[in-house]
């Protein structure tokens, strides 16, 4: 059968800009391995022997670009459809070795917050923060008018030109700065607000402040102003939605299909092998995969320009998580929803020093057996020595996977003293794990960490691949990780291919 375009994943990236296609009357396949859609945004189920069940979120727990205006309302209205996610307040509890930050989405009790949990500099600090919001606001409205970015073609430019306001001529001057950049602007010194904000980043923009360019770094930390939501049922809902969308107008989602090779003939991709050999033809191919995977399925075919962009990619990170049912009497009584944690001032970030926990709100009675919370906790983490570890044996991943099981719940005893009394069931993912279900390159996720080289105009474009015919969507793309972000990378796909 020929489709009008073939999409490889059914990550909340692919399964978007999918639905979007088969809304408007394309023919469109999606080809996911896995048997659930969702990829990194997605759950899982775990029975227990009394025919209860978890439902745990695999790795993204909160989310962004639901209030009005942002990406995923944009497509829930295109496509007619709503998901079940409901507004948290506070968006969560930022715990430093010293004090408790609570993050409200509340502009004035954020304000307040701030300038009580930072007293040391809060009149520069408060300068910082009122600056960050308006370039905030500025790159907001920019990105509401889908332009799109970064311009890859002389169509692209034409297309940008319109979208930019004077407001964003001053923001020019920005693109090569970074948020560290701001912070010794304002003189901004107290460690403990450096810390609270490199903290913020690492999990929305996977680089500290030095290293972080300004104009992304400060959406990033404008998440909880902006709004964030749950997803009642877990992660997965999400996904669901879009699938369902995507079912309902004439898609064809097919699940345990792993695509092993993408087909290319005089220099355009025309098509996909099949893990079963099977052939399946289209002149658009969309992959929601990693830029290096792309790579690999293209194998011979990758463009020379494709490979040097592999090979000087810098280190992405992987995730570290632990899935744990917990006894609801081991859960202090009106608890947030999501906490980070930063251990020492003095340690990186990542690597067991900071971690993040989700748990599922109560009125969500879907998620765990009654009296029991479904609770992920995650911590940034090098890739490299686990695949050393497995590479080394059973035994030699097992012990590691047991030794940084421990460092999580020490870390998490911080927010749920007691915790490992009251925990019913525990299961560890690694970047091992996250290779073999999501097959992303070497387990890592999150996207490329928001650098000036790699942000902004210069993030990887829908046509990185430099493949006529194939499309890139998802977090190795503009404007880089989370399900809002991908989300904005799949409408903006659908918006170059409309225009044709
Ligand atoms: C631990 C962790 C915590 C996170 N926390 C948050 C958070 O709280 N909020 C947030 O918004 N974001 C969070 N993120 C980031 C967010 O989940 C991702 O950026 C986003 O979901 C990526 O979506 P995607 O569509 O680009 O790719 P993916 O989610 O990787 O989806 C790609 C899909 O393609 C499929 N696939 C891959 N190769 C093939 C193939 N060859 N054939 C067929 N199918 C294939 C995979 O199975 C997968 O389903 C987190 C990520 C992790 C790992």
């Amino acid at each position: 059968m020929m489709y009008d375009a073939i999409i490889i994943g059914a990550g909340i990236g692919g399964l978007t800009v999918a639905a979007l296609l088969a809304r408007d009357g394309y023919r469109v396949a999606v080809l996911e391995g896995h048997i659930e859609p969702g990829g990194c945004a997605s759950s899982y189920r775990r029975k227990r022997p009394d025919g209860t069940s978890y439902v745990f979120d695999v790795g993204a727990t909160l989310f962004g670009g639901f209030q009005p205006g942002g990406a995923h309302d944009w497509v829930a209205r295109r496509l007619s459809l709503r998901f079940p996610v409901v507004p948290l307040e506070p968006a969560m509890q930022v715990w430093l070795p010293d004090r408790v930050v609570t993050r409200y989405g509340d502009p004035e009790a954020w304000r307040a917050e701030r300038m009580r949990a930072f007293p040391a500099q809060s009149a520069a600090a408060e300068r910082f923060w009122q600056n960050q919001e308006q370039i905030a606001d500025s790159v907001w409205r920019f990105a509401a008018r889908h332009p799109p970015m970064p311009p890859e073609t002389m169509g692209d430019f034409l297309n940008v030109v319109p979208t930019i306001r004077p407001e964003m001529i001053g923001l020019l001057a920005h693109l090569e700065r970074t948020v560290g950049h701001e912070l010794r602007r304002y003189r901004i010194s107290d460690p403990a607000l450096h810390a609270f904000i490199n903290a913020q980043l690492l999990i929305s923009a996977q680089v500290p402040a030095d290293e972080c360019a300004w104009l992304f770094g400060s959406v990033a930390l404008d998440l909880a102003r902006q709004g964030v939501f749950y997803a009642e049922g877990g992660a997965w809902s999400i996904a669901r939605t879009l699938a369902d969308a995507f079912i309902r107008d004439g898609g064809d989602l097919r699940y345990r299909t792993w695509v092993e090779q993408i087909l290319v003939e005089g220099g355009r991709a025309v098509g996909v092998r099949l893990a079963n050999g099977e052939e399946l033809r289209s002149h658009l191919i969309i992959s929601g995969q990693t830029v290096p995977d792309v790579a690999r399925l293209l194998g011979a075919s990758a463009p020379r320009h494709l490979l040097r962009v592999v090979r000087t990619l810098p280190e992405a990170w992987g995730a570290f998580t632990l899935y744990v049912g917990v006894a609801d009497t081991g859960i202090p009584t009106g608890l947030p929803a999501h906490h980070q944690i930063l251990l020492d001032y003095d340690l990186p970030m990542g690597e067991g020093n900071t971690a993040f926990i989700s748990l599922h709100p109560a009125h969500d009675t879907s998620r765990a057996p009654a009296g029991q919370c479904a609770i992920t906790i995650s911590t940034h983490t090098r890739v490299v020595p686990w695949w050393a570890a497995r590479a080394a044996g059973r035994a030699a991943y097992q012990e590691r996977k047991a030794r940084w099981a421990e460092v999580l719940l020490d870390a998490a005893e911080r927010v749920l003293p007691g915790l490992r009394s009251h925990i019913r069931y525990q299961q560890e993912g690694t970047p091992v794990s996250f290779a073999r279900y999501t097959r992303r390159a070497e387990g890592m996720v999150g996207g490329l960490g928001q650098r000036p080289a790699q942000s902004g105009f210069r993030s990887l474009g829908a046509r990185a691949a430099g493949v006529p015919g194939l499309w890139l969507v998802g977090d190795s793309t503009f404007p880089g990780q989370s399900s809002a972000a991908v989300t904005q990378s799949a409408i903006r796909l659908y918006t170059i291919l409309r225009r044709g």
